[in-house]
């Protein structure tokens, strides 16, 4: 929502008494409203205005200009300015904005607020995330057989859906850059999608050097400004190939040829805020509802539902099935760490120890931030708890500090327990803050560096450890996903996985999925380049099937079973899912219109659609909003549309009670 705090402006003039625009507000309103049509439009539609509200000014999307004269009982007003100049978005965006607030419950302001980049803050600093390195010397690979044969599929193509299912290190990147040399060579553009932009820096230097000056980069550190230059030179058709995360797939590109998904199983593809759209799910979109774009996806690790996809024959997929740049699958073993008094048990010591010793490389994952992330009390088991939200507070050594990872809450150490007075209180549950500092006892020898959300916090400092680590200044980095993803780095001969249940037994069906593909992915970086790579994957559940079939390398084995407990639970890919999530400060409130929704639900759903709850969420607190969800299951998304839809006028029967509205979820904490 765009506040203008400006004195008022003069109006401006309509062009005629007899035309009107239609203009709709970044606003949870479904109708648009009705203005006189101003003089000077840049068009019929597609630009913004300034426009009077209630007894506010804000900014709205022009979607029309009708003779029609509105119907109802109220003035027409004028707007107060036109924003733009040019037309900034056409019918296709349009569309598209349909189609989004269609199938994610959104108003259509709100979707192309979403679609559409924010121009309008002006002033701010210019922080580039990136020093570009052109170096001006590239050399395509020339590509192995495997490879060959998927990019001639993808080349071949005719609107389809490829699924490049290649383990890591089998040179996915190499088939999508061609791929997209060849599209672009046609005359069409590409969008190249990655996960995450801070942490795929090898890959956006290669693109601009192979692309030189067609390359636009699209991410969430842009400014307002950065944004636009972005755009205009993408509108221009000056950049054919836009690069960036989840987001770009909202790229205004002239004739479109091939949308490429780079990492496909990652979750940040979903938005996480309002409307909760999938990255995946627009781009299949856009190839169904546009003529001769291909869509390529590609992971090591496909998300469950792709896996189906391919399975069923409605991916294609393609193959690769051997590393090629000198490596090989690096040998994965298990340790039972029952009963270990370090965080990093005797054999791994040992084998960091040998590594460095080689000259080579380590890499240690732990999906944990903070030192300990509980406190509690020995004699009555008193937990420290947010004071906001229902999760245990993380301690942090050098600061002195518990916080809560959801709120930002913070409280000092204490060393009393508040609940019974004990003076035997204690902390356990380690994060990477602990396992640096024993790192650091462990190996003094050896130059250590932590790569986390808080300890890469300032920008730069993430740049700066993984060019360290690239060029060998640095023996062993540690860190949480952040070391998972995408990094290529060539003298890394062992990976070690300090404690890899931690996602393992999380309230949610996707929490093997998550724990086999995050112990896959991580593995992944070991000996990309020389033989004899080697991965310790530490545990308290070694028979897990999860752990078992990613230390065994077995991936279809682990598909196959794990699409058979889903299948036998109902849940995805074997049924869609839609989660409305009920917040508020008053506890009785929303359990009310929860049960008021479910009930009303399950009044009109009849069989087809099945309605779970409402229940408390896993996680039953956030920032002192009590949190409850029902569960739609069904067999298509249609169906729970249908559903949501005619409880919609339920949703705001109570101001104190927001409701979130999130087809296919990817969470249900
Ligand atoms: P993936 O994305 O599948 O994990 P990458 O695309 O990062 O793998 O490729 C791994 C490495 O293999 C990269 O360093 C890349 O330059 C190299 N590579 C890719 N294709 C070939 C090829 N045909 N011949 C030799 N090396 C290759
Ligand atoms: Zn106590
Ligand atoms: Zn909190």
């Amino acid at each position: 929502m765009e506040l203008f705090e400006e004195e008022s402006l003069t109006n401006v003039q309509p062009s005629s008494a007899s035309s009107y625009i239609e203009v709709v507000f970044n606003l949870p309103l479904s109708q648009s409203f009705s203005y006189y049509a101003p003089s000077e439009a840049p068009g019929d539609f597609g630009y913004r205005v300034e426009a009077p509200f209630g007894k506010r000014k804000l900014i709205g999307y022009v979607v029309k200009t009708t003779t029609t004269v509105p119907s109802g009982d109220f003035d027409i007003l004028s707007v107060n300015k036109i924003i733009d100049k040019e037309i900034i978005f056409d019918e296709s965006q349009i569309q598209l904005a349909k189609w989004i607030s269609q199938s994610c419950f959104c108003s259509l302001g709100e979707a192309l607020a979403t679609i559409l980049p924010n121009y309008k803050s002006k002033g701010e600093s210019k922080r580039e995330l990136f020093e570009l390195q052109e170096s001006s010397t590239y050399l395509p690979h020339e590509l192995s057989k495997e490879q060959a044969k998927a990019l001639d599929a993808i080349l071949k193509g005719d609107g389809d859906y490829f699924y490049l299912y290649g383990i890591t290190g089998s040179g996915k990147s190499e088939v999508f850059l061609q791929a997209a040399e060849a599209v672009i060579a046609k005359g069409k553009s590409v969008i190249y999608l990655v996960p995450e932009i801070a942490l795929t820096h090898q890959l956006i230097d290669d693109v601009f050097n192979r692309f030189k000056g067609k390359v636009a980069l699209l991410h969430s550190s842009l400014t307002d400004s950065q944004r636009l230059k972005q755009w205009n030179k993408i509108r221009s058709g000056e950049a054919s190939l836009i690069i960036g995360a989840r987001s770009a797939i909202f790229a205004p590109v002239k004739n479109i040829g091939l949308i490429i998904i780079d990492e496909e199983h990652e979750s940040s593809y979903k938005s996480d805020k309002n409307p909760r759209y999938h990255a995946r799910q627009i781009a299949m979109h856009i190839v169904s509802s546009s003529p001769g774009v291909n869509l390529v996806m590609g992971s090591a690790t496909p998300s469950l539902e792709a896996y189906h996809m391919m399975e069923s024959g409605r991916f294609k997929k393609l193959s690769l099935t051997k590393r090629l740049s000198g490596g090989e699958l690096p040998k994965i073993s298990i340790i039972d760490i029952s009963g270990e008094t370090t965080t990093i048990s005797k054999q791994l010591q040992e084998k960091i120890i040998a590594t460095h010793a080689q000259g080579k490389q380590s890499i240690l994952f732990l999906n944990r931030r903070g030192f300990n992330h509980f406190f509690h009390c020995k004699s009555c088991g008193f937990q420290m708890k947010c004071k906001n939200c229902s999760v245990a507070l993380t301690y942090y050594k050098k600061e002195n500090m518990m916080k809560c990872h959801y709120c930002g809450y913070q409280h000092r150490p204490i060393t009393i327990c508040p609940e019974c007075g004990s003076l035997d209180v204690g902390y356990s549950g380690f994060g990477t803050e602990m396992v640096e500092e024993e790192v650091a006892k462990l190996f003094p020898h050896m130059r250590v560096a932590r790569i986390d959300s808080d300890s890469v916090a300032k920008r730069g400092v993430l740049g700066k450890i993984l060019s360290d680590f690239k060029e060998g200044k640095i023996d062993l980095l540690l860190g949480t996903q952040m070391v998972a993803k995408g990094l290529n780095f060539p003298k890394v001969a062992l990976v070690g996985i300090v404690l890899a249940d931690t996602t393992l037994y999380l309230p949610d069906f996707r929490s093997t999925e998550r724990c086999y593909s995050l112990i896959t992915q991580v593995a992944g970086r070991a000996g990309r380049y020389a033989l004899g790579g080697e991965v310790y994957i530490q545990t308290y559940f070694p028979n897990a099937l999860a752990i078992l079939l990613a230390a065994k390398g077995e991936a279809d084995s682990f598909y196959k079973q794990e699409l058979e407990t889903r299948k036998l639970l109902g849940f995805p890919p074997f049924s869609r899912l839609g989660k409305l999530l009920f917040r508020g400060k008053n506890k009785e409130r929303v359990i009310s219109l929860a049960s008021d929704v479910a009930n009303h639900l399950n009044r009109i759903c009849g069989g087809e659609v099945e309605v779970l709850g409402p229940a408390e969420s896993p996680i039953a607190i956030i920032n002192k909003n009590y949190r409850y969800h029902i569960l739609l299951r069904a067999k298509t998304a249609k169906a729970i549309q249908i559903a949501v839809a005619n409880s919609l006028h339920l949703f705001r029967k109570d101001q104190l009670v927001y409701v979130e509205i999130d087809i296919d979820p990817v969470s249900l904490l």
